[in-house]
């Protein structure tokens, strides 16, 4: 007997029809003989609701309890599941991220799963019963609720999979794999057989929302066979692997955009040495999470620094860098709220030249002006306007011929 994590995303579980369609694919992996862990998110749209009630009463809420508010939303979802399982005659029951014993660390809207107590949900799945656990959710050592950012529920999903050895993990969505980039904004886009985890681990960090970044590293690091699969369809889907056979020549696999990045320049800071690392502690220690950062050359013993930000740390890295100016005597700062990023990913940039000239030609042609740039190993990101990115993501996918089947290189 095998065991198998499901995970069913919100529009798989947006409305009981769809419930019942998730029931019939949990079942189906039951009637195999295997046992059987169910993840869900929160129906449809509900984790965007929750938020525009919270933002209705305050725009600096205390993230104790938009965690308190998040979480209500999975604990819906998994009840209705159970009841629907249970309507058609199976042994089902669902447990939040606390019964479960999801123990996380205290950071609230972005905690990180430090260790699961897996001795209750064994004893249910040796019950005979299907368990349905809420994504996204945790609680802290010392009993607060916690949610591992949005997207969550995948690295829920996935912390349970290591945790119990399982043989696979599933991730449903409404998309039948992952593809070369955003199918919704490029309609050719090309569904990939197989991605290896550093690649889908660049692409998830860039904002590719098909699965959550910190999932990814979790499948990498504890080698839990992972696939991704549409709930709607029975194509195949992506196996998410460490290597696959010519991964070093194909150059680029995919683009990823974030269309929620903010920028956030500190003009005229002293040019001293010490400077970027006092800036940068205190956003460490107000727990922002940095994107991209550029310093100007320096001008009469000035210089600027820009750095990029999540929505979610907008307001707290503004508030730090306000009160960074008072305190070091820099001029001032300039915020934009409407930049995004888009970038492109593959092993074979290791050792591959020019990719960047034909990535910035492309948005030349475009004619789209790029604000910042960040390369690693295997990517390149630019920093643009946000009404620009899908524009950019097109005309990127389209310049590297990303919609056909790559021509190999012969070595
Ligand atoms: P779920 O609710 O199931 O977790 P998400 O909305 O989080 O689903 O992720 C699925 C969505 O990810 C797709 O509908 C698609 O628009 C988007 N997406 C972004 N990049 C990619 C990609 N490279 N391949 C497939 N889907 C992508
Ligand atoms: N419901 C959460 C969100 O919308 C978590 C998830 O769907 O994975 O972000
Ligand atoms: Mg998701």
């Amino acid at each position: 007997m095998g065991l198998i994590v499901q995970k069913f995303g919100g529009s798989s579980v947006a409305d009981v029809d769809k419930m019942k369609l998730v029931a019939g694919r949990v079942i189906a992996e039951c009637d195999r003989g295997n046992q059987v862990v169910v993840v869900v998110s929160a129906m449809g749209k509900t984790t965007d609701n929750l938020l525009s009630l919270i933002a209705q009463v305050t725009d600096r809420p205390n993230p104790r309890e938009v965690d308190m508010v998040l979480a209500t939303g999975e604990q819906i979802s998994i009840a209705i599941l159970a009841l629907v399982l249970q309507t058609m005659g199976r042994k089902a029951i669902s447990m939040t991220g606390p019964q479960v014993g999801i123990i996380t660390d205290p950071f609230h809207r972005k905690a990180r799963i430090r260790d699961i107590n897996t001795a209750r949900l064994r004893e249910k799945l040796d019950e005979g019963h299907i368990v349905i656990v809420a994504g996204f959710q945790g609680l802290t050592q010392s009993g607060q609720i916690t949610t591992l950012g949005r997207g969550g529920s995948d690295t829920t999903a996935v912390a349970l999979a290591a945790a119990l050895h399982a043989d696979r993990c599933d991730i449903y969505t409404d998309v039948d794999g992952v593809y070369t980039t955003d199918p919704r904004i490029v309609p050719d886009a090309r569904k990939l057989a197989t991605i290896t985890f550093d690649e889908m681990l660049e692409l998830a960090s860039l904002g590719a929302k098909v699965l959550h970044n910190r999932s990814v590293e979790l499948a990498r690091n504890h080698n839990v066979p992972l696939q991704v699969l549409s709930t709607f369809s029975q194509n195949p889907g992506t196996l998410v692997v460490k290597e696959y056979t010519n991964m070093e020549d194909i150059v680029v696999s995919g683009v990823a955009y974030n269309r929620d990045e903010y920028k956030i320049t500190i003009l005229g800071v002293p040019d001293q040495p010490g400077m970027a690392a006092k800036l940068f502690s205190k956003i460490g220690e107000a727990n922002v999470n940095i994107d991209i950062i550029v310093q100007n050359i320096s001008h009469r013993g000035l210089s600027d620094i820009s750095f990029t930000v999540g929505k979610e740390d907008f307001q707290n890295a503004r508030d730090v860098a306000e009160q960074f100016v008072k305190e070091y005597g820099a001029e001032g700062i300039r915020t934009d709220d409407a930049v995004g990023k888009v970038s492109i990913v593959g092993v074979g940039m290791r050792s591959h030249g020019g990719i960047a000239a034909t990535m910035f030609g492309a948005l030349a042609k475009e004619n789209i002006n790029i604000q910042m740039i960040s390369t690693s190993e295997i990517k390149i990101s630019v920093v643009i306007a946000r009404a620009d990115v899908d524009r950019a993501v097109q005309a990127i996918h389209r310049e590297f011929e990303l919609q056909s089947e790559p021509k190999l290189t012969a070595r």
